[in-house]
């Protein structure tokens, strides 16, 4: 069954983590914000790929989040960044690894979405970058202080994933990784089938957590498999129950080709916003329960 004509849904992910009582409004705020930023792509009759990377842009510029300004850093005490976009249409994707020193690694990604490669990392995607005209910057400027302070694990990958007007699935991802992480290490985030898929014939997934077992899972393949079935939050909730399998947590977000949303988390928090063309107001929860008790 396709999704009614002209229906568009959104929903975007500010990671999967514990958050602090004094962080709960800008994890809200920026995930609205996010929110808003692709809204307005798909109210316009744009497409799902430009709303995804609208979304994700804004996650990447606020250090609230674990994406671009506010990385977390690795074990020299860098920031190295992967991040991803899939078109469900054409199915081409676009993807970064260990990228550093720009700004927006998720417009990086879809520059090279129309390319030949699917991933680039390390200092190749850097000179894909600068070649292409990308918003470059000193990569000490991306590290915020609290994250010198931190020696927490973070697992807070920022995602989105779009349902356009004209039925046009896109998922997208963004991530310092994990703190401490070694120098060149990729988790999920940029590998199709772990961190994220999209296909217009079946729907979409952007997936948070800890990278290497949902990897291991190929925890999106998983999730794009069952979503027919099960619809989008049974099977982000079967596959992702298999992270016990694998150690760490794991959180995702999905839309199906119908336009049905799902979420879930096993992480304590996940910061989640979601609309569509068929709903009054945007809705934001930081967890399940949350939204479990305002549907009573
Ligand atoms: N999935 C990311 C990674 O392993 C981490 C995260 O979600 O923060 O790189």
């Amino acid at each position: 069954m396709a999704g009614q004509p002209g229906r568009w849904a959104l929903i975007v992910h500010g990671g999967a983590k514990e958050i602090s009582p004094e962080e709960e409004e800008d994890n809200r705020s920026g995930c609205l914000q996010a929110l808003a930023a692709g809204r307005e792509v798909l109210e316009r009759g744009g497409n799902a790929l430009d709303a995804v990377e609208a979304s994700i842009r804004v996650l990447e510029a606020l250090p609230v989040f674990n994406a671009g300004l506010g990385s977390a850093l690795n074990i020299l005490g860098e920031v190295e960044m992967c991040a991803a976009l899939m078109d469900g249409q054409t199915l081409r994707i676009g993807a970064v690894g260990a990228l550093m020193g720009v700004r927006h690694p998720v417009s990086v990604a879809r520059k090279i979405l129309p390319e030949e490669p699917v991933l680039l990392v390390g200092d190749g995607a850097f000179m894909f970058a600068r070649d292409h005209h990308a918003e470059l910057c000193d990569p000490r400027e991306l590290i915020v202080e609290k994250r010198k302070e931190s020696l927490e694990q973070l697992h807070d990958t920022v995602g989105a994933v779009a349902l356009d007007m004209n039925g046009n699935v896109a998922a997208g991802t963004s991530t310092g990784g994990l703190t401490g992480a070694m120098k060149g290490r990729m988790g999920d985030s940029a590998i199709p089938g772990c961190g994220y898929y999209a296909d217009n014939h079946i729907g979409g997934v952007a997936i948070s957590g800890h990278g290497e077992g949902i990897a291991r899972l190929a925890a999106a393949a998983q999730i794009m498999g069952a979503i027919d079935r099960d619809g989008p939050e049974s099977a982000i909730a079967k596959a992702l129950g298999q992270m016990s399998r694998v150690g760490g947590d794991a959180d995702a977000i999905a839309i199906d080709r119908q336009g049905r949303l799902g979420w879930w988390h096993n992480s304590e928090h996940f910061a989640v916003a979601m609309t569509a063309s068929d709903t009054d107001e945007p809705k934001v929860w930081l967890k399940k329960e949350e939204e479990l008790s305002a549907n009573g």
